[in-house]
């Protein structure tokens, strides 16, 4: 593609009790000459476009904000909006972006929910740095990707400037907003929770300690965590960041699991992102074979026994996905997942830990902070003959 987003500086003033978000973003972009370019962005509405400082026409429609300017090389778009952001409905995955809480909203955009808050060049392969900056009333929480670079109390207000200076994808940005306390250094939740959550959540340093001995050194300045005071369906990564709904917590660490899953996505799908979304199973599949390594670390279940259970399930479901290349129907489906992760388990038998885990610290290092394909692992990788069947037939190799 001829044009590219840099950066995303985004100002929001957001009212939790009438739900009403403005915002202002300016992007650095840069291109070959166009006569005019695209954003996707959703139903908030636009009251200005400025490119380079100077008023722009556009039209926004149908989720797509089009900007008649004559550009070239590097500039600068700045977009003015408001209105009551609403999730953008997909069949597929239900309501993606922008969503309100009980008290307060959360943002989890995976796959196509970015524009619901932001005008962006929504694409997986499309990475950039960012500037948050968050205006709620002080009663609340404002928990963004990245560093914490200001905090200004005015008045009844407080402004959150958050900073993530490496290379994020647009569905990884996200604003978290509630009534939370600090139950553990770098982990939100509201107060009722407090205790239960500092149980659950109590392993993370050592599974980050684990991940960086066998994935090489974590990818990002933090890393933080919030737990919403509703239920979540599934709990959701960011960059830097994941956040987890109030039933993922009891208390005697029943999720731990995902804890260690959505900590794992920091390397496997944020540092190391997907050129596009049919090469998920290297966030998936390698997220959730993270989750055996912390069950075998930990004195839990070994990821033979993981991987056994796994190929039970595989076995009792349909074998009609070709996982190295889902189908958009497919692309979160479980067997992505558990087969995505037990075609790691059986690579690591073949390679021996040694060569398999120097084979995963080579990945993470070599596409730090870039994009991948299935291909490149492949190539990395070798065993072309075993990976090809894992990833690309449908049946599940004996
Ligand atoms: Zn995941």
């Amino acid at each position: 593609m001829s044009f590219s987003v840099h950066h995303y500086a985004l100002e929001l003033d957001y009212k939790p009790h009438s739900g009403r978000l403005s915002g202002r973003a300016v992007l650095q972009a840069s291109c070959t000459a166009l006569s005019s370019f695209s954003l996707s962005f959703g139903s908030l509405r636009v009251s200005k476009v400025l490119v380079n400082g100077k008023p722009a026409r556009y039209a926004h429609a149908g989720g797509v904000l089009n900007v008649r300017a004559a550009v070239r090389g590097s500039f600068s778009v700045e977009v003015r909006y408001s209105g009551t952001p609403v999730p953008i409905s997909t069949p597929e995955w239900g309501d993606l972006g922008w969503d309100e809480l009980t008290d307060g909203s959360i943002v989890a955009s995976q796959p196509i929910g970015a524009p619901s808050w932001f005008p962006c060049l929504d694409d997986p392969s499309s990475k950039a740095s960012y500037l948050i900056d968050v205006t709620a009333p002080s009663s609340y929480t404002v928990v963004c990707n990245g560093v914490l670079v200001d905090g200004k109390v005015s008045g009844s207000t407080t402004r959150w400037t958050y900073s993530m200076a490496a290379p994020m994808a647009t569905y990884l940005s996200t604003v978290q907003i509630g009534q939370y306390v600090e139950a553990l250094p770098g982990v939100w939740a509201p107060s009722r929770l407090r205790r239960p959550v500092a149980h659950d959540f109590g392993r993370q340093s050592e599974m980050v300690e684990l991940f960086s001995s066998l994935f090489g050194p974590y990818p990002f300045a933090g890393y933080a965590v919030v737990v919403t005071d509703d239920a979540l369906d599934v709990p959701v990564e960011a960059q830097g960041l994941s956040t987890f709904g109030s039933n993922h917590v009891d208390g005697r660490r029943g999720s731990e699991r995902l804890v260690a899953h959505e900590l794992a996505h920091q390397w496997f799908g944020n540092s190391v992102g997907i050129a596009a979304w049919e090469h998920i199973w290297l966030n998936e599949g390698f997220a959730c074979y993270s989750e055996w390594l912390w069950s075998e670390a930990s004195g839990g279940r070994s990821a033979d026994v993981c991987a056994a259970a796994a190929r039970d399930l595989l076995q009792r479901l349909p074998q009609d996905v070709v996982i190295g290349a889902p189908d958009r129907a497919h692309w979160f489906d479980d067997r992505v997942y558990q087969r995505g992760a037990l075609t790691l388990h059986t690579l690591r038998r073949e390679m021996g830990d040694d060569s398999f885990f120097a084979l995963l610290r080579e990945w993470c290092a070599r596409h730090r902070h870039g994009v991948v394909t299935t291909d490149d692992f492949l190539n990395l990788a070798g065993h072309q003959d075993l990976l090809t069947h894992w990833l690309f037939e449908p049946d599940l190799p004996l």
